[in-house]
Order: C-alpha cells, then structure tokens, then sequence
C-alpha cells in the first residue's frame, strides 16, 4: 500500500512515525510546499527569540531518512483528484496514492496581502517566515517592530521579539489582547500584565490601516486613529484560514468522521480538519498541537489496524512561552462564575449545572491540569470549587485525587 501526506507538519509527522511505529513497512511520500524537515509551529518563536534552528525539529532533522520516507518538497499540491487518488502539484507533478493523509493546517490571513511585497513586512506562521524575519533584523540591525495582531499568535511574535530584545508596540482592534482565549474581566487583567511585565506598549481598538515604504522598504505604519509610528518591521498576524482549497475547492476546512476519514481513502487531521468537540459535540476547526496529534493517532491506527475513533477535540489554549504568567483557558464563558484572585494570580470557572463549563487561569497555573480533568469528567463540583480555586496545591497532588498517580 502506498501513503502520501499532503502537508509534513505535526499531524503528518505523528501519524507517520505512528504508521512506522505500527509495523507499516509500505510506501510513503511526504509532499510540502515547504523546504524543511518536519517542525513545530509551536516552537518556532523560540528560534526567533534566539535559539538555535535545530531546536524546531522536534522528530528529528533526519526524519525522512528514519523513517524510510520520500520527501516532495517545496512544490505545494494544488489539487487533489480523489476519484483518480492522486495529487497534482504546482511544479506540475502527480502523485498517486492508495491512502491520502491531508494535514496542510492553516495560513495566515491578510488584510491587504499587497503589503507582504514590501521588504520588512511578515506573517508570523511558519518556519519560512521565522528564517526570513530573523535574517531581516539581523541584516538591518532592526530595534523595534509593530506587531498587528493581538490574538494567541500574535502575543506569541510580540513575546518572541520582545525576548530578543527588540522594542514591541502589539496592535489590537479588541479592548484586550488573547480575546479569543480569555472574557472580558481576565483578558483585561491579562492585559495589563502583560503590558506591566514585558514593557509592551499595548494599542488596544486599533488596526493598523496602512503602511509607508521607502524605495521597496517599510518606513513606517499608520494607525486607525490617524498615528503615524516609524518602524522597520511590521508582523502581521490577525488570523488563519484552513488550507483546504486543495481538497475541497474552498478554505472552510475538511470534515473528518471518528476514524478522521473525509473520504474512502483520504484521512485528514490537524488544522485543516473539522471534528466534533469532545464535550459539546460542537463541530469546529480546534487548531491545537494536541488535538492534531490525537486525530493523527486515531488515523494511524485505523489505517494500520482498522479500528479506533476520535473522542473529539477539546479547545485549550495555553499561553507560556517567554513570560512568567502563564495564562490557561478552555470551554466555554458561560454560565455562573466562580472567580478567586490575588496579586499577580486570577481563575475563574464557569458553571453549568454544577459541571465546569469552562475555565480561565492566570499567573499561576499549576491547578490547571486538575481543573481540566475535572472538566472532562462531568463531574458536579459546584461545592468544591471555590475551595478549589483557592488553596490550589501541586498538580501531582491533583493528579494523585484523581487516581492518576499512587498517593
Ligand atoms: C507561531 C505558532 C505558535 C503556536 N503555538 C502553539 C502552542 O503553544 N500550543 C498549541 O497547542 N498549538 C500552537 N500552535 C498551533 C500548532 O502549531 C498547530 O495546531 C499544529 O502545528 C497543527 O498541525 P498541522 O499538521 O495541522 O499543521 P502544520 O504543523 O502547520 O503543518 C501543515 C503542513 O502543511 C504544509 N502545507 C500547507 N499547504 C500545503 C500544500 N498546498 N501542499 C503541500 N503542503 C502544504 C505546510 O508546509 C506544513 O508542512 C502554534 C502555531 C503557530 C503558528
């Protein structure tokens, strides 16, 4: 049996090692429209920030030699053609397969995409935007930047470049930054946290509206308010569509079923795939390293073994990289809340029906592999909870009440 991947992200580098793991011994290609070796998109800031390249391997710079693959490189497919069960590509080739594992993710999304033709402005999505904003601050001794986009990627560059050193004014059109991952009081809170401990010069509703070049290069940027800020590198980062043209002609994602089948012989995983949410059974993209290494599994085995199904996706966000305030969400803001706050540390669940709905945690994030275990479990907790939030032990002392670890 033959395998090709459409994409060699963390999903298609998972389900591939899993396959191999399994004892698959056919023929698999791998296809990107990239030119590396799988990576971490997770880790990714931590290069920019001054690691080594290296690190965003994260199975290996010698993955496709390990684990017997061919790599199709820097040729993106452009179509798939499911009745023929082959990918074309860009360059013009195809390629057939008797399994296609569909893992493109996500891309970002541009306002004005003309402004990209303008030396100095970048995404902030992949390892080839990382290599070309890093080279572009080395080469132009770059001290400051304008970051577009205060939602988790976002943060993420702001962070990363921070770290480096660089001086960050974040850009947001929300009333606080992580809009999506926090409500309004936490996200407030988060906000000026971060504005407070990083030194971030945060423009809540703003937008940057438009750019001024000088011969080819970014000068400076104009904000929504009529600001004009000098800058030399402007990161774009305001949100991301699913790569799912390819397969299904528009970007609104590929549907996967239990076993991540979107077809007979195509299975999909990632964030290009839509699936069920664990918990409201709510059909979504859930964009997480988590989910797409769970739906990558769940591929793998129903591949190689012929059982198996997806338990659904669960959407956590986790904040950590390059701060000292970690910030933790899942589920839903709805219902009655339960807040406990000191100092730098601030948690809220929400309930319904005595269950936890939905959770935010700030500053100190220990209690959080707890709270979430208790989310999934349906567990009433309406008479716990406040104790919980508020004398929070270790996690291993969580984890032992949940019979997780021996006492
Ligand atoms: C900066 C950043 C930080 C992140 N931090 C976190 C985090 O802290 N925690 C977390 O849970 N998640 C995080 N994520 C999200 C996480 O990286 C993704 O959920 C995860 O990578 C999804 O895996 P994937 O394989 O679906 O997509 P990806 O890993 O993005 O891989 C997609 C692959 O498809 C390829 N591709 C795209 N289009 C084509 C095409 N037409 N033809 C061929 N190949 C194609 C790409 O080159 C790539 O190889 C972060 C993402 C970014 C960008």
């Amino acid at each position: 049996m033959k395998v090709v991947t459409a994409g060699t992200g963390m999903a298609a580098a998972e389900f591939v090692q899993r396959l191999r793991l399994e004892g698959f011994d056919g023929e698999i290609v791998m296809c990107s429209d990239e030119e590396f070796a799988p990576y971490s998109p997770c880790v990714i800031p931590f290069y920019l920030a001054g690691e080594p390249m290296d690190t965003v391997y994260w199975k290996g710079k010698d993955f496709y030699g390990r684990y017997g693959v061919s790599a199709r490189l820097a040729d993106p497919i452009i179509e798939v053609d499911a009745e023929r069960r082959l990918v074309r590509t860009a360059a013009g080739r195809s390629e057939t397969y008797d399994r296609l594992f569909y893992a493109t993710g996500a891309r970002s999304w541009y306002p004005r995409p003309e402004w990209l033709k303008t030396r100095g402005v970048f995404g902030f999505k992949t390892l080839t935007d990382m290599v070309a904003i890093d080279r572009y601050i080395r080469e132009h001794g770059v001290r400051k930047a304008v970051v577009f986009g205060g939602g988790f990627i976002g943060v993420d560059a702001a962070l990363a470049l921070r770290h480096r050193g660089l001086e960050i004014t974040l850009v947001h059109r929300n009333t606080r930054v992580l809009s999506q991952m926090t409500d309004g009081e936490g996200g407030e809170f988060a906000t000026r946290k971060l504005a407070e401990k990083t030194g971030i010069d945060i423009r809540l509703r703003t937008t940057v509206d438009g750019i001024v070049e000088n011969g080819g290069e970014l000068s400076a940027v104009r904000f929504s308010n009529g600001d004009v800020m000098e800058t030399p590198l402007l990161i774009v980062s305001i949100g991301v569509s699913p790569n799912s043209e390819p397969l299904r002609g528009d970007d609104k994602g590929v549907h996967g079923n239990e076993q991540m089948l979107a077809d007979p012989c195509i299975y999909t995983a990632g964030d290009v795939a839509v699936t069920r949410h664990a918990v409201t059974r709510a059909k979504g993209v859930y964009a997480t390293y988590p989910n797409a290494m769970m739906q990558a599994r769940t591929a793998a085995r129903h591949l190689f073994r012929g059982d198996g199904a997806y338990a659904g996706s669960i959407n956590t966000n986790v904040l950590k990289k390059h701060i000292d305030f970690p910030i933790v969400s899942a589920g839903s803001f709805t219902g009655e809340t339960v807040t406990w706050h000191r100092g730098d540390i601030w948690r809220r669940v929400y309930l319904l029906d005595g269950m936890i709905n939905g959770y935010l945690i700030i500053g100190d994030t220990r209690i959080s592999g707890y709270i979430y275990h208790l989310y999934l479990s349906r567990k009433r907790v309406d008479k716990t909870i406040r104790a919980i939030l508020a004398e929070p032990r270790h996690d291993s002392y969580y984890r032992s009440m949940l019979g997780m670890v021996p006492v």
